[in-house]
């Protein structure tokens, strides 16, 4: 994880060597004898002594089309540089840097001609390299979300018990350590800090990438005000929001928590998973319950109980969407199961959810799937609300829904009467050609 100084230092390199090649053909290119430099002189990696060493092992790399100084050849590990001792047109002897990051890797060497192709090498865990287990809060509960400026303790193994000696990443964002052993280091989420793996180098030796941390807002920002459909591109493309994160409450009136089954939250992160470019992580948290005992909601009542009940907001490179299972049902259609009635904000009726399915309510988990993926269809802007269409297929009869009745997007999710199905799972082709052409997959 130390490897930002590496990672610049090859960028800067990259940067100089376009620059010399940019400028050697427009000058060619002007006398009218443009001159490229053949592309077998770009430097190959053919094999090296071992295919995985531990950080601070030596090894030999044999190609060609190396530079005989060594320091004309820069060779990385990932991100990592690693020091070069000898070098020989045809081999490179050279150190794997402290810095690499456990794990498989890309091995490449560049010199003024170019950049080998990679070639893939396994850095091994140095012994008394540190391990990160998992991520706390400061009173000692697993989390895997915290609130920019927040305390937290990440225990593990192999940390130095002088804070000075760790250094703490939260993808590439530092975070300062406060107080150190070498089991747990707690330390500040920065204010700049978003979603990211949690990475410790201890002494200059760096951990394998740890858990994801989700860093989001307590506070609404416009992506999360916003009218539906709005955050469609947000959530479709992967930069700059390259994480996701559902938030679920559900309520306790008493007798029942008004939650969705776990199948029904694994299919649907998958689902969202499917369909958004997400090259951070999508991440569905479990449903929390609130006491409420109403049982008829009109929208003013959704959103009095979203101030009251949601915790966490888009922040940085993350969106949150909010979803809140409720008992009871809509004052205004008690037909109404799911609703989204803001950019990130989703309602889903349970409690008529179940009594529509019946006593048996054989399918229960296969509705909140195709509920919570029609909700999803309208934060993503389906269809023709915040997300173009390929070609027309909204139904007229209902705005925002699909004319196809074998779409998920259709307005009613209904039963087949013979074998007890959902009968709609997915959305077809016309939605999916819309989200993949405005960002997602
Ligand atoms: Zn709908
Ligand atoms: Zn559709």
């Amino acid at each position: 994880m130390s490897t930002d100084r590496p990672r610049r230092a090859a960028l800067l390199a990259l940067v100089l060597l376009t620059a010399l090649v940019l400028l050697t053909a427009l000058a060619g290119c002007d006398r009218g004898r443009h001159h490229d430099p053949a592309p077998s002189d770009a430097p190959r990696i053919q094999a090296t002594s071992v295919t995985s060493a531990a950080p601070r092992t030596e090894i030999t790399i044999t190609g060609d089309f190396f530079e005989t100084r060594a320091a004309r050849n820069l060779v990385f590990f990932g991100p990592a540089q690693a020091e070069v001792i000898e070098a020989q047109p045809d081999r490179l002897r050279c150190v794997v840097p402290a810095g690499a990051p456990a794990g498989g890797t890309q091995l490449t060497v560049t010199t003024r001609t170019g950049t080998s192709p990679p070639r893939s090498f396994t850095v091994l865990a140095s012994p008394g390299a540190p391990a990160v287990q998992r991520i706390e809060t400061t009173a000692g509960q697993p989390t895997e979300v915290a609130l920019p400026g927040a305390r937290l303790r990440i225990t593990g193994s192999g940390f130095a018990s002088d804070p000075a000696q760790n250094q703490v990443w939260i993808g590439p964002v530092p975070a300062s350590v406060r107080t150190a052993s070498p089991t747990a280091l707690e330390i500040e989420i920065p204010s700049d800090a978003g979603s990211g793996t949690v990475g410790v180098a201890t002494n200059g030796v760096a951990s394998t990438d740890g858990p994801t941390l989700f860093v989001c807002s307590d506070t609404a920002s416009d992506l999360d005000r916003d009218a539906v459909g709005t955050a469609a591109g947000a959530l479709l493309r992967g930069a700059p929001r390259t994480h996701l994160l559902v938030e679920i409450d559900a309520q306790d009136d008493g007798g029942t928590v008004w939650e969705p089954d776990t199948s029904a939250l694994l299919a649907i992160a998958a689902r969202l998973d499917e369909r958004l470019y997400k090259p951070g992580a999508i991440a569905v948290l479990q449903p929390q319950p609130f006491a409420s005992q109403r049982t008829s909601w009109t929208n003013a009542d959704l959103a009095a109980l979203q101030s009251g009940v949601r915790d966490l907001y888009s922040h940085g490179n993350t969106v949150v969407v909010h979803v809140q299972f409720v008992a009871g049902s809509y004052r205004d259609n008690d037909r109404v199961i799911g609703l989204t009635w803001r950019a990130t904000e989703i309602a889903v009726f349970e409690q008529a959810l179940r009594d529509r399915l019946g006593p048996l309510s054989p399918n229960a988990s296969r509705a909140e799937q195709a509920v919570l993926t029609h909700e999803f269809g309208h934060v993503l802007g389906l269809v023709d609300v915040g997300t173009a269409m390929c070609t027309p297929h909204e139904d007229p009869a209902s705005p925002g829904h699909d004319i196809n009745s074998d779409c998920v997007m259709y307005a009613e999710i209904s039963i087949r009467a013979t074998a007890l199905q959902i009968r709609q799972t997915d959305f077809d082709a016309n939605c999916k050609c819309d989200l993949q052409r405005a960002g997602g997959r």
